[in-house]
């Protein structure tokens, strides 16, 4: 089984990391917080001491990072991957970032004689964990070699692959899923909490929301207010998870885009709006983005 190298350990990075260990492969790690790199080091995977030492010993090489200044220094930055990469190598970016940056670092790549390809990712910590993501690949278009080549690592950290079509299309496809997922969580936690104000149940109301037409992810799989779904942040005082910041990243994202090509989004600005001021919030920006439930239910009018 081939030696991966994994770059970008955190929440979600984690745990595709381990599932990978789990399938068999050897990893050599990297992530800028020393710790991290320490604790994969015990569970024997190779601890390396920059993005040019995973170039210099693995062929396929999967990035999980916050943003498009985070992948840019991690290929193009001093003891980048870029200054080492092997001929032949794949990079697999599962991190969300803008189109424009994939694309950027694609050609970078390929001048490197290797292929990257965006392969950003829905389903949370919960689907990182239990290797049930779903990969939404750009630049594997018309291309079933390398498609196939992708998925022998994507396979063992997801559970469905999507060939989006070319490079930075992957992220076309999830900053459109993510605006969605933002609307529909605020509209979610608005809901609980009028709900509760009214007296009612919480976890009757989400019962009765999920066997309803108001049924959605955020109110069946990842319920924002404590308490309703047990083990998932909302319900761990909003400790891991998708953070706030990310999410406003993500919408900033989906404006940037909607800007340039003239799309009506204003929900999606709207939420864009409110996700800023959480990631902002000193009580907030470092917590999962359900947070949002806390912020409108604590707000006094
Ligand atoms: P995270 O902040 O938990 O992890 C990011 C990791 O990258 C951290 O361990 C950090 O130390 C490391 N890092 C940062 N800069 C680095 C650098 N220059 N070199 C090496 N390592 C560096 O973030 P996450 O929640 O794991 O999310 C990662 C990506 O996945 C983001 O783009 C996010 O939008 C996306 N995503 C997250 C979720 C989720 O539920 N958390 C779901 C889908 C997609």
């Amino acid at each position: 089984m081939s030696t991966v190298g994994f770059i970008g350990l955190g929440n979600m990075g984690g745990h595709m990391a381990r599932n990978l260990m789990r399938a068999g492969h050897s990893l050599v790690v990297y992530d800028a917080n020393p710790k991290t790199v320490q604790q994969f080091k015990s569970e024997g995977a190779t601890a390396a001491s920059s993005p040019a030492d995973v170039g210099a010993a693995a062929k396929e090489i999967v990035t999980m990072l916050p943003s498009s200044p985070h992948v840019r220094e991690v290929y193009g930055g001093k003891k980048g991957l870029l200054e080492t990469l092997k001929e032949g190598s794949l990079c697999l970016d599962s991190s969300t970032i803008d189109q424009s940056a994939s694309i950027e670092v694609a050609k970078a790549v390929a001048e490197r004689k290797s292929i990257y390809l965006d392969a950003p990712v829905s389903g949370g910590v919960l689907g990182a964990q239990n290797a049930t993501l779903t990969f939404m690949v750009g630049g594997a278009g018309g291309k079933p070699e390398l498609l196939t080549r992708a998925k022998v690592l994507l396979d063992k950290m997801g559970k469905n692959v999507v060939c989006c079509g070319s490079v930075g299309s992957g992220q076309a496809a999830k900053i459109c899923n993510n605006m969605l997922l933002a609307i529909e969580m605020i509209g979610t936690a608005e809901t609980m909490n009028l709900g509760l104000k009214m007296g009612l149940d919480p976890k009757k109301l989400a019962s009765i929301i999920n066997t309803s037409s108001g049924r959605c992810w955020s109110s069946d799989t990842y319920n924002p207010c404590p308490g309703v779904i047990e083990g998932i942040p909302p319900s761990k005082g909003y400790e891991g998870g998708f953070g706030s910041a990310l999410m406003a990243k993500d919408l900033s994202l989906a404006q940037n885009a909607a800007t340039t090509l003239g799309a009506p989004t204003p929900l999606g600005s709207l939420s864009h709006q409110i996700y800023r001021l959480l990631a902002q919030h000193p009580d907030f920006q470092s917590k999962d983005f359900g947070v949002v439930f806390k912020f409108l239910s604590d707000s006094k009018q």
